[in-house]
């Protein structure tokens, strides 16, 4: 037996197999086996499994619900580790949830408790923990506005930092930028209101959510992050219609459009004739046809404008 796989079935509570395949893993079902998937709702067990696959030399990453991965058709020749505690805790404005747990869960939570903040949250897929990790959001609203605390482990301890150590921006948090801490939990605050009122809010979102991206749709949502008008190089800025503008942002949509990109396709791998910023799996679609449709976009927009697309999704065993 493979010895880092012995020494991780070892560890209590934590579930553990080998040549698991990524593609059951991830929403844009892509992606070829992990060399071994390991996951635990216990934080003990979790920090284990974490230091046999740091003694163990070889490659290992955090996942959470896989909505916002790119995965090889090679796999992944590592350890994929996921955290799935799901509790939450309610004590008057404020709530506890850990990181395993589904976002929609927690918007789902506040709601019925009657506290407003993350409402506007309502059907972006994935975790609690990787929505701190990328600072989701929409609608003008993100998850770092209402974070008060995020506990975590940074390779040595558990820490907690306040809002302001998170340094959140558009998309970022520190977490993304040191890859090998993880988010074992937040606790955020928020604000009493009319419970019904927010579910209308929540409900009317979800729906138009729906019809952009369908509940069955092969993909990550957007694929690239949308511009901030003040970074943009002013030459480039002037030529963005205001009526494009929304909340100091440019759509990477706007981008992609002006070059072509709508309904753009790679054998199985679509761009969404209704949305440029929407790649998806029509169905057998691979991760080498997905990138390469990814690196044509760029590529694109980089010859007629000079800006570079960044991608929103991560990529896994490139
Ligand atoms: C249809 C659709 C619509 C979407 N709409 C939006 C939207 O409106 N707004 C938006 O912000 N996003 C949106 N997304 C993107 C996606 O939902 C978010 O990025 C989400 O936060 C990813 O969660 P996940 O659990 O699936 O993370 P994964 O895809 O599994 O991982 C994403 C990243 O998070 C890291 N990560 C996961 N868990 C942890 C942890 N516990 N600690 C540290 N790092 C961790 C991973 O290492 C990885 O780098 C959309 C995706 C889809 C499919």
């Amino acid at each position: 037996m493979d010895p880092t796989l012995a020494r991780l079935s070892e560890i209590p509570n934590l579930t553990v197999s080998r040549d698991a395949p990524l593609s059951a893993h991830t929403r844009f079902a892509i992606g070829g086996p992990a060399d071994i998937y390991a996951e635990t709702e216990s934080v003990e067990s979790f920090i284990q499994a974490l230091a046999v696959a740091r003694s163990s030399g070889r490659d290992f990453m955090v996942m959470g619900g896989g909505t916002n991965l790119i995965v090889s058709d090679l796999g992944f020749r590592g350890i994929m580790l996921r955290f799935v505690a799901r509790r939450m805790f309610a004590a008057g404005d404020r709530v506890q949830c850990d990181a395993g747990a589904v976002l929609q869960d927690l918007v789902d939570f506040t709601i019925d408790r009657g506290l407003q903040g993350l409402e506007t949250l309502a059907g972006i897929p994935g975790s609690v923990g990787a929505a701190v990790y990328g600072n989701a959001g929409a609608y003008g609203h993100s998850i770092s506005e209402r974070v008060r605390q995020v506990r975590f482990f940074d390779g040595e301890c558990v820490r907690v930092f306040d809002n302001a150590a998170c340094e959140f921006h558009y998309r970022e948090s520190v977490f993304k930028r040191h890859k090998d801490w993880t988010v074992f939990s937040t606790e955020l605050r928020l604000t009493p209101a009319d419970a019904a009122t927010l579910r209308k809010t929540a409900d009317d979102i979800v729906k138009v959510r729906n019809e952009k991206f369908p509940v069955a749709m092969k993909c990550a949502g957007s694929i690239f992050k949308n511009f901030l008008l003040a970074e943009l190089p002013p030459a480039v800025a002037t030529q963005v219609p205001e009526k494009v503008i929304r909340e100091g942002k440019v759509p990477a949509a706007y981008f992609l459009e002006q070059v072509g990109a709508k309904g753009m396709k790679r054998g199985e791998i679509h761009v969404a004739g209704y949305h440029a910023n929407l790649i998806y799996n029509a169905g057998g679609g691979t991760a080498a046809d997905l990138r390469a449709l990814i690196e044509e976009l760029k590529l694109r927009v980089h010859r007629q404008f000079v800006v570079d697309l960044e991608e929103e999704v991560q990529y896994v065993g490139f």
